[in-house]
């Protein structure tokens, strides 16, 4: 049976969602602004409305008072010059640098109207309204990743950081408990040596747990596991993320107290994606340690280079060794790529087939028909997702959702009264009726207006093909598009006082990151190429003064050889530098172009931004070879 399909959701058109590049749209922002204030501003009268103001009309036109009026409208000038002087004009298409880009109106308004009611979604007593929005939110995640929202948990953090460590610290207290067991409740565990404890697969730990509450040993068991205990180096085991993680999980790994030691880098391969193999062949030889594998992390995309992790191959390799009695806990970091999931959904939620999928997105207008993504592997990536344990995702990234919002989601939501400072069980009996936020999140108090944000966005723009992924589909034509001027521009054909320039892009994104370098044709030298991308960067960021200025604005990243391997030689081969030079200076410099923005998609939109881009960077090179 189909389930009938909201006629809205078939008309959102993505340019109502914003203020706009030109503030388009500021009259319905301004309008609605407005409305929402008046409403507050009745709220708080008609709060016992027989109660007398406090403040009379009298007073307020005392000297003292205009005074204190008059600081509080100069504090705020004085603000708003800052503001306006030295901001990212993010809401741009010129603006190609981070990932962030204009965020919707829905969440930007309901964030202003929320902050005055000022809830804290650290307990249900401070925010009740915005505490059932974060539940609502949390199960919300969880269907879009491919979660049962019934047997899941997901919540909104600060941001993607936050979301690795509670991801992390799920792991690695899981990962304690099956030892903890045997020491408070033998029998529990008859028949299982110290390897098999330690690696139990997160549904036998988390029956186990079960076992433990209905023996009403749990307690015991969590004081006897690693919050009770503490980190013993290197018991747990390794933590194996990809060359290509974010620094967060090298924070996560010492807030944590896994310890650097114990933390290992996977090789990545020249399209940036962590190498399975190798991957493999790490965990073979940990196992021939007797060494216990604590979590794989694998990244969707990758920050520098919007890279997809083959989750499904690492699905793959977790269940094949499961069946050799060797398990691991696994947590995508898809802090950057999380909502593009929402692209593979129809609008029931379903993770469609690959070529309904691709007939959708070609026949519905939400890619244009010469852009042939995703790829298979992207596809079976996001589709492997289902499979994991614990799921990073920001809403302030490509949920284009104002800071702060990140967010994170377990398969399995018993995983809870591992990281809990509820007494055991309390979590399940209030679950619909959540009273302490604060007991088991990584945060305290944490702003309702942010959980306000993201579920307008997710009211207005539907976690699917239909919603999101028009959004998201966007960002990747953009990117595509620029990617393709760039692969297509040949040696020779950007000159600029008197000399001859290229440009290469990096890799083929899997989404919507755009990496590139230019060299002067004839030039072999690594470190001149360097240069010369450093300096163009300058000029296109606040390096050169304030952005405002500016014709294009962008971000650039180094892909050294500790980080990377020698993942990168190959693009550097590409802009005429040979072998010998990336082995002598083995990093290269290159411009970052996060593609968030939906404004670059029209055929004639497009074709202008493109001569501009030219023109602009031809400008620019004139002006760093002039200066030498
Ligand atoms: C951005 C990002 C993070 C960190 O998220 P914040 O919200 O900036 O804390 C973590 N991992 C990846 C892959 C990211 O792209």
């Amino acid at each position: 049976m189909e389930k009938k399909v909201d006629n809205t959701e078939e008309t959102l058109n993505v340019d109502a969602l914003f203020m706009g590049p030109k503030s388009e749209n500021h009259k319905y922002f301004k309008e609605t602004l407005n409305f929402l204030m008046d409403e507050h501003i009745h709220w708080r009268r008609d709060f016992h409305p027989d109660d007398k103001p406090v403040v009379s009309l009298r007073e307020q036109r005392e000297p003292d008072f205009e005074a204190t009026l008059e600081r509080t409208t100069n504090a705020l000038l004085e603000l708003s010059s800052k503001l306006k002087a030295s901001s990212m004009p993010w809401f741009s298409a010129r603006y190609l640098g981070h990932m962030n880009s204009d965020t919707l109106m829905a969440a930007n308004l309901a964030y202003m109207a929320t902050i005055l009611y000022n809830p804290n979604n650290c307990a249900y007593e401070g925010a009740p309204a915005t505490t059932a929005l974060e539940i609502e939110v949390g199960k919300q995640f969880a269907t879009m990743l491919g979660f049962d929202p019934e047997k899941a948990w997901g919540h909104i953090t600060t941001d993607g950081t936050i979301a690795n460590y509670e991801g992390l610290w799920v792991a690695r207290n899981l990962k304690s408990i099956p030892p903890a067991i045997k020491e408070v409740k033998p029998e529990l565990v008859e028949g299982m040596d110290d390897w098999q404890l330690l690696n139990l697969p997160t549904g036998k730990i988390l029956d186990l747990v079960s076992k433990a509450k209905e023996a009403e040993v749990f307690e015991a068991v969590r004081e006897r596991s690693v919050r009770g205990t503490g980190m013993q180096s290197g018991k747990l085991g390794k933590l194996l993320v990809p060359q290509s993680k974010h620094y967060s999980w090298t924070k996560a790994a010492d807030v944590l107290g896994i310890g650097q030691a114990n933390m290992v880098y996977v090789q990545v391969k020249e399209n940036y994606r962590m190498d399975i193999e190798v991957l493999r062949a790490t965990i073979d030889k940990f196992v021939s340690e007797k060494t216990p594998i604590l979590g794989v992390v694998t990244v969707a995309g990758t920050t520098e280079e919007g890279a997809i992790d083959e989750v499904h191959e690492v699905v793959k390799l977790r269940d094949e060794y499961e069946k050799a009695g060797i398990s691991f806990y696994i947590h995508v970091d898809a802090a950057y790529g999380g909502y593009m999931r929402s692209v593979f959904l129809d609008e029931n939620d379903r993770f469609m087939d690959f070529d309904d999928l691709k007939e959708r997105l070609h026949d519905g207008g939400i890619l244009h028909k010469e852009i042939d993504w995703p790829s298979r592997d992207v596809y079976d990536a996001y589709k492997a997702m289902a499979e994991v344990d614990s799921i990073t995702l920001d809403p302030h990234k490509m949920g284009y959702v104002p800071y702060a919002a990140g967010g994170v989601a377990l398969k399995d939501k018993r995983a809870i009264d591992l990281i809990s400072y509820f007494a055991a069980y309390v979590f399940e009996k209030t679950e619909d009726n959540p009273m302490l936020l604060g007991s088991y999140i990584m945060e305290g108090s944490k702003a309702g207006a942010s959980a306000a944000a993201v579920w307008a966005a997710h009211r207005v723009v539907p976690l699917n093909i239909m919603g999101y992924g028009r959004i998201v589909g966007r960002s990747v034509e953009g990117a595509a598009r620029f990617y393709n001027s760039l692969l297509s521009t040949s040696a020779n054909e950007i000159e600029a006082a008197g000399k001859k320039f290229m440009v290469a892009p990096l890799t083929r994104p899997d989404f919507n990151i755009v990496d590139f370098a230019f060299n002067e044709v004839g030039n072999t030298s690594l470190e001149a190429m360097d240069k010369l991308n450093q300096k163009i960067y300058e000029q296109c960021s606040y390096n050169s003064g304030p952005v405002f200025n500016d014709d294009w604005i962008t971000s650039k990243t180094d892909l050294a050889y500790e980080d990377y391997g020698d993942a990168p030689k190959p693009f550097v081969a590409r802009l005429g530098i040979p072998a010998e030079e990336w082995d002598a200076v083995r990093s290269v410099y290159v411009i970052r172009s996060c593609v968030l923005t939906p404004f670059l998609t029209n055929n004639t939109t497009y074709a202008e931004y493109w001569g501009n881009f030219m023109n602009t960077i031809r400008d620019v090179l004139a002006f760093v070879v002039n200066l030498g």
